[in-house]
């Protein structure tokens, strides 16, 4: 199977063991992300793509991460082992991410890299180019960058998978990205690979909003991080390498401050400047967030769309007294039906502590008889912890919001 993507024809392969995996169920999955990618970067200087995916059957969702599994690109081409995953939706979205992240790569480092790195190809037991930071970081922040603009990821899983990688990357100690970088395949290095991915993205993140920063300023850089490698991208392409050792001095003299980017949180092991990035955008990382909500307690809600009307369900603890089978007839005073319960459902589930709930089921009887049943409760403090995560900064400068409508756009 094949689709146009730009001026590219991308074809599309699919291998699986248990054959409830096609292609066509890939082609649906990657076709208009790929075909969106290919406007993001244009122009591709490729005719053809090949697409060749390896689905091994019965794996667990949770061994996603291992070594086992994952993708590899070439100059044309890219090649992954994946895991099927049950649940449809999951599995179009690993796609998604993994076949942006290796297409991603016919920007660099297809079409723009150093002399050493033949074309693409990334592994090999020799010394490694020393920017990596440029072919893995920045692919990787490029790929959450597209997926979030281009709506298939929303702004929170954005930052969600932002404040994952700073966590994940304070888990190993402080390197030197262009060290790591050269000596990845070499004993003491080695274990650090994963961090390429983590430090190397959030390198990225930091220095496009540099730029960012940079142009509000007045300065004449390029605008993001974004336009700023197109430009390199076209002026290199694939025929033409940069130079391996002078790369980086050429990047820095488009500003004083650029420079001093490269110097301290890409040659040098200092972690990126993070904070500063993120509080541009109104947001704040924290190791450990803890959210103070309210709780009327433990039980779902499950519509009846027959009789428009929800019943209580899977019920636990709850201060409320609800109990399995009650139906819902009213909340605060309003009767409830299938029909409207969307626009009142949050006065159930997203309390704060100390709010107040008045509700009303109907409830059956010994004889097997509906009766109406008041009920009412405080709801109770609930702290759900959580780690690495990215929140917005109360009351952040509105100004915070325009910077970040301009990197979503
Ligand atoms: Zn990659």
């Amino acid at each position: 199977m094949s689709f146009l993507a730009g001026n590219t024809r991308v074809h599309l392969s699919a291998y699986s063991d248990d054959e409830k995996v096609d292609a066509k169920q890939l082609y649906y999955a990657i076709k208009k992300p790929i075909q969106d990618l290919a406007t993001w970067v244009a122009p591709l200087n490729i005719d053809h793509y090949y697409f060749t995916f390896y689905i091994t059957p019965s794996a667990k969702e949770t061994h996603f991460h291992t070594e086992q599994f994952g993708g590899m690109a070439s100059d044309n081409s890219s090649f992954f082992v994946l895991p099927r995953i049950k649940n449809a939706e999951r599995f179009k979205k690993v796609l998604r991410r993994v076949a942006c992240h290796e297409f991603l790569h016919l920007v660099t480092p297809y079409a723009l890299h150093a002399e050493n790195i033949s074309r693409g190809a990334l592994v090999g037991d020799q010394e490694m180019s020393q920017h990596l930071w440029l072919y893995e970081g920045v692919t990787e922040y490029f790929t959450l960058l597209f997926l979030a603009q281009h709506g298939y990821i929303t702004e929170e899983t954005f930052f969600e998978e932002l404040g994952e990688k700073i966590g994940m990357m304070h888990q190993f100690p402080d390197v030197s990205l262009t060290k790591l970088s050269k000596e990845v395949f070499k004993p003491k290095h080695r274990k650090q690979y994963g961090n390429i991915y983590l430090k190397g993205a959030i390198t990225a993140f930091a220095l496009d909003m540099q730029l960012r920063y940079l142009q509000l300023d007045g300065a004449k850089v390029p605008s993001s991080l974004h336009q700023w490698i197109l430009e390199l991208r076209n002026q290199y392409g694939p025929e033409k390498s940069f130079s391996e050792e002078k790369f980086i001095a050429e990047l820095s003299a488009i500003h004083p401050e650029i420079s001093d980017y490269f110097e301290q949180y890409i040659l040098d092991d200092k972690a990126p400047p993070y904070d500063f990035s993120l509080r541009m955008l109104g947001m704040e990382y924290h190791d450990l967030y803890v959210d103070e909500v309210g709780t009327y307690g433990y039980f779902f809600t499950l519509p009846d769309y027959k009789k428009g009307q929800l019943y209580f369900s899977k019920v636990k603890d709850n201060p409320l007294g609800v109990r399995n089978g009650d139906i819902l007839s009213e909340i605060n005073g309003t009767v409830i039906k299938t029909n409207n319960y969307k626009e009142h459902k949050h006065l159930l589930y997203d309390a704060r502590p100390g709010d107040a709930i008045k509700v009303k089921v109907k409830r059956k009887n010994a004889a097997g008889e509906y009766r109406p049943v008041h009920l009412q409760a405080i709801a109770k403090l609930y702290k759900i912890r959580e780690r690495f995560a990215i929140r917005p900064i109360p009351s952040a400068p509105a100004m915070t919001q325009q910077i970040r409508e301009s990197l979503f756009k």
